[in-house]
């Protein structure tokens, strides 16, 4: 039903809902409120607390506007109880008459302990005798938007809500009875009522943390949608045909014997698992998960062979250029007699136009960056599409490539990886139309990288560490991280580092890395480093995911305390990937934070992703894990993956039975959500 048939809005109004995501009537009530107000009563004010919101009513004694530099509005009101102020620090002179001594007002905000006794700054306010009568319910805020007022959405809400009540709304209950009553949830219609008018005394703790049964109930439809349309994008995908690429373990030994080493048990088993996905004749949809060094890059080779003995292209995106420069140089070594090609946004013109002919003809392997999914690159025969460090990408940008393997008949195979181990319940949720293997083994002869923080006035006896290490043929990164300011802030604070520091080491060779270098020349860079020219390399967090020196083994990060944990794990995941024992030294500035001090001390006592990640979900949320560069992959509306974890349980298990038993109604589960659920679903 279209927005325009409720009462106070027009066709601008209706457009501004738009933006909101509110297209028509049952989208309204599905924008639930984010809080409440209690205006069911009236508190005397000798009754007021301090704490909290209230509603008081009385007479308005005198009212001044204080003198000082910031002229204040105060108003006295006394009930039969006591008296108390309203203080307005922004008013209008024609507030201030209106304001009469003598007259009845109704005030409502949140109360504070005041020096004359209660007060309420910048209350909500009604004048007059004739006030009107109590809410009946508790008063919903909604989220809003520019444009938008909050009153208009109350007003909007409570006609939708009416029609729900009066049986207008066509809004059909999907989950079985008998399942809500044993989990003593209500149905959907009254979970909407209630949560949009609580009625007075309902529990306002519980619908505030968002735990009422209410609000349950309207979660875990959400949450039910969200894996039935998981699943159901993985079926269809299931559906369609992909090569078959059987291995052929002849060539299989033979990338093996080139390596200066034996894969883990763990890269076997999981090379085992990618090559009889890719054997099978429909897609593989596979992540790959392992801790920052535990050698995904190899195992990603592997998985290329597959493709490429039967003469396919495989293609592998990386999320920063210097990361797919060297898959670059990795993968030539690997594949000496394939035609391995390289694309990014830096590469132009000609260069850019004879890279993508050779992407429509004989090119093998195909190595880039985001680059690699533009409109106008064109892939021969695209059989495998990899994705390395993954949750730097947002989903689009994952699904757009996959599209590019599309052709008549088939789907390409795809594997994602990435170093970030998800805490096993988000793990779930996102990754719930994948399969998964996980590396949880690092290579032989690792030594646990040794962490120190140091308070940045005492960093003097760092140089002589610097220059013990470089002497004794090691190699140092010294990691600048200014992360507010813009990337040629971030350059030109990285360019002063390494001028004091060439100062400071004359003896040393000294190199600079940054996002604003030319390719080449990062390129050049990073080689020389690799080949120990450089011995001490400034450089920003372009350096953060995948590059992989192993001779490097002494890693400086300045203003540790600004980044976070995941951030911090990466970057240290730098040092410790050769035989040689590491260090980590976290510079920081004091005071820290309470929040940067568990940061800090996480980062010093442990070394395993799995425990960080944990910690980092539980200092800063599952919305800003996966969903800051996944916007819209992990934004439940209502539901929250930790604090919601058990519902998460209880709709994953539910949505295997209702598949079996009521296929038909999990098709409707999936379209009322389908808003929300529509980029998930092609994920
Ligand atoms: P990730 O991408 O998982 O962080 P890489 O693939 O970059 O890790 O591998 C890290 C380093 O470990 C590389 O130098 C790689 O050559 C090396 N490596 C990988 N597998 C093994 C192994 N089984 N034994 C020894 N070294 C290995
Ligand atoms: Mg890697």
């Amino acid at each position: 039903m279209e927005l325009t048939r409720l009462k106070g809005i027009g066709q601008t109004t209706a457009d501004k809902l738009h933006t909101l995501g509110i297209d028509d009537v049952i989208d309204m009530l599905f924008h639930l409120p984010l809080r409440y107000e209690d205006k069911t009563c009236i508190t005397a004010i000798a009754d007021l607390t301090g704490f909290g919101h209230a509603q008081v009513e009385g007479e308005i004694v005198k009212s001044y506007v204080t003198q000082g530099r910031r002229p204040i509005l105060v108003v006295e009101v006394a009930d039969e109880s006591a008296v108390m102020q309203l203080k307005f620090f922004n008013f209008y002179y024609s507030q201030k008459i209106k304001m009469r001594a003598g007259l009845r007002i109704r005030a409502y905000g949140e109360v504070k302990h005041g020096m004359y006794g209660m007060e309420i700054i910048h209350p909500e306010f009604s004048l007059g005798e004739k006030q009107p009568a109590l809410a009946k319910s508790l008063t919903p805020v909604y989220p809003k938007s520019e444009g938008i007022s909050q009153k208009l959405l109350q007003k909007a809400a409570a006609q939708t809500v009416q029609m729900l009540q009066q049986g207008e709304l066509a809004l059909r209950e999907l989950l079985p009875t008998e399942w809500l009553a044993q989990q003593g949830m209500p149905g959907l219609r009254e979970a909407l009522m209630f949560v949009h008018q609580p009625p007075a005394g309902a529990d306002v703790m519980k619908l505030l943390n968002q735990s009422h049964p209410a609000q349950q109930r309207l979660k875990i439809e959400e949450i039910l949608a969200h894996f039935l349309a998981m699943h159901q994008a993985r079926t269809a995908v299931q559906q369609s045909a992909a090569p078959e690429l059987p291995i052929n373990q002849q060539q299989n030994q033979l990338l093996l014997s080139q390596l200066p080493f034996e894969l883990t048990a763990a890269q076997q088993r999981v090379v085992q698992e990618i090559q009889a996905d890719m054997s099978r004749g429909f897609p593989m949809q596979r992540l790959v998960q392992g801790d920052v060094g535990s050698g995904k890059t190899v195992v990603a080779a592997l998985a290329m062979q597959a493709g490429l003995v039967h003469g396919k292209q495989v293609v592998m995106m990386a999320p920063t250029e210097i990361l797919a420069e060297q898959h670059l140089v990795t993968l030539k070594e690997y594949f000496k007699d394939k035609q391995v090609v390289f694309l990014s946004g830096k590469i132009k013109g000609k260069a850019r136009v004879d890279v993508l002919a050779q992407i429509a003809g004989e090119a093998d392997v195909i190595i880039g960056t985001h680059a690699l999914f533009q409109p106008d690159v064109i892939y021969r025969d695209l059989a495998l599409v990899i994705i390395d460090e993954q949750h730097r990408f947002g989903v689009h940008q994952r699904l757009m490539l996959k599209e590019k393997g599309q052709n008549n008949t088939t789907l390409p195979h795809s594997l994602i990886m990435t170093a970030t181990p998800i805490p096993r319940t988000l793990a779930q949720i996102a990754y719930a139309n994948l399969d998964v293997s996980v590396i949880d083994e690092l290579p032989p002869n690792r030594k646990v990288i040794n962490t120190v923080l140091l308070d940045n006035h005492k960093i003097q006896p760092l140089a002589e560490r610097i220059r013990n290490a470089c002497k004794n043929g090691e190699q140092a990164y010294w990691v600048c991280t200014l992360i507010e300011e813009s990337e040629h802030m971030r350059a030109k604070a990285a360019q002063d580092t390494y001028e004091a520091l060439q100062q400071q080491f004359p003896d040393l060779t000294v190199g600079l890395v940054h996002g604003r270098l030319k390719s080449d020349d990062k390129q050049a860079v990073m080689d020389a480093f690799k080949a120990n020219e450089i011995q001490l390399l400034v450089a920003t967090t372009v350096i953060e995911v995948g590059v992989d020196v192993p001779n490097a083994s002494l890693m400086v990060i300045e203003n540790a305390e600004r980044l976070g944990l995941s951030q911090l794990h990466q970057l240290r995941g730098r040092v410790g990937r050769g035989n040689r024992q590491s260090h980590c030294v976290l510079v920081y500035q004091a005071p820290l934070s309470e929040n940067a001090q568990v940061r800090l001390q996480t980062m010093r006592e442990t070394n395993d992703g799995f425990i960080i990640a944990q910690k980092d979900l539980q200092l800063r949320g599952p919305g800003e894990i996966l969903g800051t560069r996944q916007k819209g992959s992990m934004e439940f509306r209502f539901s929250d993956p930790e604090q919601d974890a058990q519902l998460f349980e209880q709709a994953k298990q539910m949505a295997a039975e209702l598949l079996q038993a009521n296929p038909e109604v999990c098709d409707q589960i999936i379209e009322r959500w389908e808003k929300q659920a529509k980029t998930l679903a092609k994920v």
